[in-house]
């Protein structure tokens, strides 16, 4: 069983379901050739895949094509169904950083046929987490600056405020869509710089004033 690591915190919390949502910048759905959504386009993740910062990110052997993408995340701490905006805002319990590790070749291939992204997205060391920090400890303003650096060199740097959909909205929408629990973690798109890694890079992600991980790609 994976858990939810909080900074100054020792008490654990198993992880639910990691619900991610893609195309919420509108910079990285160009890049990407998609449309900028009406609605947030929502996948889930297992637990399974989670690894946390100091740890490898395994290249598997069925892509040549393993791209990261940096983004902020959301830890549920309550359950709701339907919930409105406020009620929504509530449930946040923390934010932390994540990679959400893709196979770009597999991916494409599966969006191409109709399929859904499971394989792309699901596999061993694909969701890296950092320590998450309550939102009783910090305020988010989204005027932070997320940012993922490899090798020393900037990848994906912008502002939490180019979200199309900000974590409220988000939280709003899915839980719409199914019951949100504590322990569930939401991943809520990452900015435009998507690229490919290689094996030994080293990767280090931030988010201003909230949290940061490294990890090296094996
Ligand atoms: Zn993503």
């Amino acid at each position: 069983m994976k858990y939810i690591k909080i900074k100054n915190l020792f008490n654990k919390i198993p992880i639910g379901k990691i619900v991610c949502v893609g195309r919420n910048y509108a910079e990285h759905a160009k890049e990407l050739g998609n449309e900028i959504p009406e609605r947030p386009v929502v996948f889930l993740k297992p637990p399974s895949s989670v690894i946390y910062s100091g740890e490898k990110i395994i290249y598997p052997t069925f892509s040549n094509e393993m791209q990261h993408e940096v983004e902020l995340v959301l830890l549920i701490g309550k359950k709701i169904k339907d919930a409105d905006e406020k009620v929504s805002e509530k449930a946040i319990a923390g934010y932390g950083v994540g990679l959400d590790m893709t196979l770009r070749d597999i991916q494409s291939e599966l969006k191409k046929n109709g399929h859904p992204w499971t394989i792309a997205k699901c596999f061993d060391t694909s969701s890296v987490l950092s320590d998450f920090i309550l939102k009783n400890d910090y305020a988010l303003t989204l005027n932070e600056e997320i940012s993922l650096v490899i090798n020393n060199e900037n990848r994906q740097c912008e502002k939490l405020k180019m979200m199309l959909f900000p974590p409220a909205e988000l939280v709003q929408y899915i839980s719409s869509l199914m019951t949100l629990e504590e322990g569930d973690l939401i991943f809520t798109g990452t900015p435009k710089g998507v690229g490919k890694v290689e094996k030994g890079d080293k990767l280090f992600a931030r988010i201003d004033n909230i949290a940061e991980l490294s990890c090296i790609v094996g």
